[in-house]
């Protein structure tokens, strides 16, 4: 078998879509899977809506995916092939197609074709361009290109084919009929060809086996396949990968959904459960895995267990996808990835996720970053989103809301504590946190010997006041130790806590 080479043809007129990544994603793991190799091509032909911002958005976001490119899957910026830089080699051909009468200059103007296109939708028959120009005269036609007229340059449709067939590795074998295509554009002017020209010869220099797309190319595919006749090119391997739908069945559009994957990211969906939801957008594995790596998923794809009908985006599934995905990692990781996700840029600089990072202190400090990843232990499990931690949260860093909890937190069997036995416990707590001196530095180490020696003088077991101590200072039934709470938030906050409490239970 002749080498796997697949492309990456994103068009930079927009953010990196979810759709362009699932596509990149199926290439991906097709050419990896098969020892191949995937070109990165930047279809940038389209002036007017291409962009900077957008080719660097699609190129950043597929290395945030864990995709790569290249010869040997480096991603690097100089193995990125802009059509806009082949001007002169699509030229090449046009001239060819042009000089063997298999292309020719149209000058039917938009207005006319807009009348004729009209008329057609009147009478409910599909447009076809009706080859005014296709035989023209020679001469006429060299005196309107001298004259400057604006035209187009057409391909001129063989008449001794009637049908296209081709076999799509997705969906079997394909059929178009030639009465349903028409003489296309294949250029606006010798030095700018279109995309169904470009796509060809870019196709064939690349030598690209197999061309992975979404099904809205498909009505794209015969007049690919009459071109890479008519110059004689081996033709690829076609795949059309279903559309993506929303609930309903509408196509997944920009005014429905978010759809850059930078958003998703901002969302707070970790590239791992992004991709892994991505590659079961239209693919299944035989048995109920669900949960895959990317090695996984490069071990397991196949083209043959692509579906033929739309895939429905369910953002449901996507969040416990993710929710599985921070399941799976242990607290330092989880750690490293909060902050990684409350640093990056989208997070940091939008108003919709302000996190005072601040809130947790200098997390040089170990003492506080010990607490912050303590505080992260008990929310993760039940996080599906990163950007819900903050919230989660809250009980650190906020005074009111979360002290509105229920006192049946009080009761504890083994501490003997309830709601009533509480109020004592506080004021006792309370006694002891206002009767320190001023110079008294208030650590857990240095807390923990006070509390320790004053609760033994009293009678006390230590649970009996430390327990509701506890509560009081988180509102919560679970949360990190007593100890590590007050010193976390400091004198003053404890005591307002501490005050909340005996309010609470009285
Ligand atoms: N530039 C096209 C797109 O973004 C790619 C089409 C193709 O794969 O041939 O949809």
């Amino acid at each position: 078998m002749s080498e796997i080479i697949v492309r990456y043809p994103p068009s930079p007129t927009g953010f990196f879509h979810i759709g362009t990544a699932r596509t990149v994603l199926y290439n991906f793991l097709f050419a990896k899977s098969n020892n191949g190799k995937a070109i990165m091509r930047m279809e940038d032909t389209d002036k007017n809506r291409s962009e900077k911002q957008y080719e660097d958005n699609i190129l950043s976001g597929i290395q945030k995916l864990g995709m790569a490119w290249g010869e040997n899957w480096e991603s690097s910026r100089t193995d990125v092939v802009y059509q806009s830089e082949r001007a002169g080699v699509y030229k090449k051909y046009i001239e060819q197609l042009l000089a063997e009468d298999k292309a020719y200059y149209c000058f039917s103007t938009p207005e006319e074709l807009n009348e004729l296109r009209e008329k057609a939708q009147k009478e409910k028959k599909a447009f076809r361009y009706p080859e005014t120009w296709r035989n023209a005269d020679k001469k006429l036609v060299q005196e309107k290109l001298n004259a400057g007229e604006k035209s187009v340059i057409r391909y001129k449709l063989p008449k001794d084919i009637t049908e296209i067939t081709f076999t799509d590795a997705v969906r079997g074998e394909v059929t178009i009929k030639l009465t349903e295509l028409d003489d296309f554009v294949i250029a606006k002017n010798l030095d700018t060809a279109l995309y169904n020209f470009c796509v060809v010869i870019d196709d064939n220099d690349m030598k690209i086996s197999h061309v992975i797309r979404g099904e809205d190319h498909i009505s794209n595919t015969p007049k690919q396949i009459l071109l890479f006749k008519e110059f004689g090119f081996d033709i690829p391997t076609f795949a059309h990968l279903p559309l993506i739908l929303n609930a309903d069945k509408s196509k997944l559009s920009k005014r429905k959904n978010k759809v850059s994957v930078d958003d998703y990211l901002a969302d707070g969906f970790l590239p791992e459960a992004l991709v892994n939801f991505l590659a079961l957008l239209g693919w299944n594995t035989s048995d109920e895995q669900e949960i895959f790596t990317m090695e996984e998923l490069v071990e397991k794809f196949s083209v043959d267990r692509v579906h033929k009908g739309g895939a429905i985006f369910d953002i449901e599934k996507l969040k416990w996808i993710n929710q599985e995905w921070i399941k799976k990692m242990d607290i330092s990781e989880f750690y490293t990835r909060i902050l990684e996700y409350w640093q990056s840029e989208d997070v940091k600089n939008s108003e919709k996720y302000n996190f005072p990072l601040t809130t947790f202190g200098d997390l040089n400090s170990e003492k506080n970053a010990l607490f912050l990843k303590e505080a992260l232990a008990l929310v993760k499990d039940r996080t599906k989103q990163l950007s819900e931690v903050f919230d989660n949260l809250e009980l650190f860093y906020t005074d009111d809301a979360r002290l509105a909890y229920s006192t049946d937190i009080y009761f504890h069997k083994k501490m003997k504590t309830s709601a009533e036995t509480a109020v004592e416990s506080l004021e006792f707590a309370k006694n002891v946190i206002e009767h320190l001196d001023e110079s008294f530095e208030f650590t857990a180490d240095s807390l923990k010997t006070v509390f320790v020696e004053k609760i033994k003088a009293a009678g006390f077991k230590n649970g009996y006041i430390l327990y509701p101590l506890r509560v009081a200072l988180s509102g919560a039934e679970f949360s990190p130790g007593t100890l590590e709470l007050l010193e976390i938030f400091g004198k003053e906050r404890s005591l307002v806590r501490i005050n909340r409490g005996i309010e609470l239970c009285q």
